[in-house]
């Protein structure tokens, strides 16, 4: 028999984590919640049984929000599962355990993994999990997934639970104060044909989710009789979290003489476990008492802040600061791509780039020539793939490099303060601080961050996340400035080659927030609908030494298997075409290549921007396959001074830089809009991509060809105006930003579920 187990949990607790520790994968791990967006399985061998292991997308509740909080309800719903692995954060316990009563609620076989138990013992705090399993009667296993491979006990314990498994024994005491017979005489039938067991239904009925009220389809009559048993909705939250508290009080404790002494007293009074619940009361007290400290508290800003956010460090004071914030956020990108592009980076690059040109190049075009090898295979070899893959395969610590910061950026937790401090800005033009995430992540690789958009709840800011997320200049994108950039800014201008770079992300930054203001403001269809998901910081976290080389060897295989298969064929087949007609090898019989002929249709399309010659055009339209070839395709012809060529060849490449970071998203990501948000919506990013390239770089080569000053000087004061005026924008709105009642993320007050609604 195959065990099958799904890691359930609320967001950035751990669960990919322990996935990958179990299965021995590289699944995308990130301090922020709303990083797994589908399910992912994976099979392994565990003491001669094969085990089935799921990670699902993070979920606060089974009532749920967005997509991927729904893929996580369904397969719990679907039964496909022997055993729902409930994981949750030692630091955050009660409010995670809300997740855990409604899957102990639906009476499926559940274990409890309590995870981060680093984070306690370095706080030098135990937890007293026996007390923990006694209430909840389920086996829980204190973890630290991010450091320990101790998962063996973990699968012991789960595998053992589902052989001996006999249905749940805890008695959810909290369940009798609610009208559940009454419900279940009213729906009982339907919940029985919509495939509901009874119980749940009528909970989630008293919650009023529309999940399970729509597929109830209960007539008008039942609605009534339902009706007259008056709202439940909060009550239920609030005798859900009064039995978490009668279950977690005093279950961590301070250090480990205060758990003996207290574990001593358990011994010595045994309280049984229906008494413990009813200690509603006394919880309250407790909680009575916190909001007294916090009141207390008040003149200290830092821990009124720090009680109300979970997450909220000390380090935070500077970093969220009012003034310091967008500065500092934007020093720490120009750093990063000052050492990315600049300093190390590039370095590294140059160094790939001589080895290959004295090590491949000259020794293996002189041996092919000295043996008479025909001019066209010598060509192919060195021009088209020598000098073209290679000269992408010459980015691979730069694009290494980039990863590895963002991923960094990602893992401390810094991004989510980004997302917070943007929150503001993006709110006010249809998007939120959740969006800002999307768009960060697709400086990486704009397909695949499309995916994580799925966390947003409304559906019009999804889809304006989504189509505006391929402005973000994505990693294979940076070969085409860096190149471009070398050939055209060289002597004293070669310094400001990181800041053209810098500014090429900043344009398309800002190209993006102004379309979402213009979606926003201008076109009524596509207003976003208010949001009430509240964002969520999560504490500032270290990434650890083996991870950091996990990243860096990941990305470096992804890119080389990238440049190996996809890159290497299409060089090929882009070589191939640009250098043959019907005739034979071009360069030896004249004439028109196929390319050639092809491309001279379409290159006056682009006269004006300044590139209407058709190895530009071929290069462009290489590119829609995969980005990197549009710098390989130019490389293969020689390199941007044979590409740009004229009076004002430099204008007419930065505006090529210009249209290649707005131009059409490449296949990989139309396909991903079109899986995400239709496709129609693939369509218009298509035409509407092309429109905002043409209009952008247009203007640009008017302003540009106006001044008739250095062009490299004229992208400079137009990038440097944009910048500023995004800066003043954002500072302005930051600014301005409206202070929200629980400080604008959750955790603390343990209302989540209720202030979501
Ligand atoms: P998921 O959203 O539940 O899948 O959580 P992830 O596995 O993506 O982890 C969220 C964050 O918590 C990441 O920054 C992890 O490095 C971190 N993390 C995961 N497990 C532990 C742990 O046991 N201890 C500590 N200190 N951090 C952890
Ligand atoms: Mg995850």
């Amino acid at each position: 028999m195959e065990y099958s187990i799904a890691l359930a949990g609320n967001p950035n607790v751990g669960k990919t984590s322990l996935y990958n520790r179990i299965t021995h994968s590289l699944e995308h791990v990130g301090n922020w919640h709303g990083v797994t967006v589908s399910k992912i399985s994976k099979s392994v061998l565990f003491d001669h049984k094969q085990v089935l292991v799921t990670d699902l997308p993070g979920f606060y509740s089974m009532t749920v929000y967005s997509f991927e909080e729904a893929v996580s309800r369904d397969a719990v719903l679907s039964g496909d599962h022997n055993l729902i692995v409930s994981v949750a954060e030692v630091n955050n316990l009660a409010r995670n355990l809300y997740l855990t009563m409604q899957l102990l609620e639906l009476d499926v076989p559940v274990i409890l993994v309590v995870n981060m138990m680093d984070e306690l013992k370095k706080q030098g705090k135990v937890l007293n999990y026996r007390k923990l399993e006694r209430a909840l009667k389920i086996p829980i296993v204190p973890m630290s997934a991010k450091y320990h491979s101790d998962v063996h006990l973990l699968l012991e314990v789960a595998l053992d639970y589902i052989d001996r498994y006999d249905g749940n024994s805890v008695e959810l005491t909290y369940l009798d104060r609610l009208p559940l017979k009454d419900v279940e005489a009213v729906i009982g039938e339907n919940a029985v044909r919509a495939g509901f067991k009874k119980r749940y239904a009528a909970i989630k009925v008293l919650e009023k989710d529309s999940f399970v009220l729509e597929k109830l389809a209960l007539s008008e009559a039942q609605t009534k009789a339902l009706e007259t048993l008056g709202d439940w909705q909060a009550r239920v939250a609030q005798y859900r979290y009064e039995f978490i508290d009668s279950v977690t009080e005093g279950a961590i404790s301070r250090n480990v003489s205060d758990l003996h002494r207290e574990m001593h007293e358990h011994e010595k009074h045994a309280v049984p476990i229906e008494s413990q619940t009813g200690q509603a009361s006394s919880a309250n007290d407790v909680r009575k008492s916190v909001s007294e400290e916090r009141h207390l508290k008040r003149h200290d800003k830092y821990a009124e802040k720090a009680l109300y956010m979970h997450g909220y460090s000390r380090i935070d004071r500077i970093v969220l600061n009012k003034y310091l914030a967008l500065p500092i956020f934007l020093l720490v990108m120009a750093a990063v791509f000052v050492i990315t592009f600049g300093l190390v980076g590039n370095w590294l690059s140059a160094l790939l780039d001589l080895g290959i040109e004295k090590l491949v190049y000259q020794p293996l075009t002189s041996w092919l020539n000295g043996i008479n090898t025909p001019g066209w295979a010598v060509d192919l070899l060195g021009d088209g793939i020598i000098h073209g893959v290679g000269g992408i395969l010459t980015f691979l610590p730069q694009v290494v490099l980039l990863f590895f910061f963002l991923a960094l950026l990602e893992d401390s937790g810094y991004i989510s303060r980004v997302a917070f401090m943007t929150d503001g800005l993006f709110r006010k033009i249809g998007l939120s601080g959740r969006s800002a995430f999307t768009m960060l992540m697709g400086f990486g690789c704009s397909a695949t961050a499309v995916l994580t958009a799925r966390g947003l709840e409304d559906d019009m800011m999804r889809k304006k996340t989504v189509l505006l997320t391929p402005f973000m200049s994505c990693s294979a994108r940076l070969p085409v400035y860096s190149v471009i950039a070398a050939a055209f800014f060289t002597g004293g201008a070669a310094a400001a080659k990181p800041f053209i770079i810098f500014a090429m992300y900043i344009l398309g930054a800002a190209i993006a927030l102004i379309a979402a203001a213009v979606f926003e403001k201008g076109v009524k269809k596509m207003k976003s609908g208010k949001l009430s998901f509240i964002m969520e910081m999560p504490p500032y976290r270290r990434p650890t030494a083996e991870r950091v080389f996990q990243l860096i060897m990941h990305n470096a295989k992804v890119f080389l298997i990238r440049v190996g298969t996809t890159i290497f064929t299409l060089n090929v087949i882009v070589w191939l075409l640009s250098n043959f007609s019907v005739r034979g090898y071009v360069p030896e019989v004249g004439g028109y290549s196929f390319l050639q002929s092809v491309s001279m249709f379409v290159a006056p399309v682009f006269k004006p921007l300044g590139f209407g010659e058709w190895r530009a055009v071929t290069a462009l339209v290489s590119g829609l396959v995969a980005k990197e070839v549009v710098v390989s395709v130019i490389e293969s012809f020689g390199g941007p001074a044979v590409v740009f060529v004229g009076q004002y060849a430099a204008l007419s490449a930065v505006t090529f830089m210009i249209f290649t970071l707005l131009y059409i998203p490449c296949i990989a990501t139309l396909t991903a809009i079109g899986k995400e948000i239709g496709r129609r919506w693939a369509v218009f990013s298509f035409v509407f991509q092309l429109i905002v390239a043409y209009a952008v770089a247009l203007v640009f080569r008017g302003i540009g060809l106006l001044f008739c000053i250095s062009p490299g000087w004229t992208a400079g004061i137009l990038i440097g105006v944009l910048t500023a005026a995004v800066c003043a924008l954002t500072a302005v709105s930051y600014l301005r930003r409206r202070k929200s009642g629980c400080g604008g993320c959750c955790g603390g007050c343990n209302g989540c579920d209720r202030s979501r609604k």
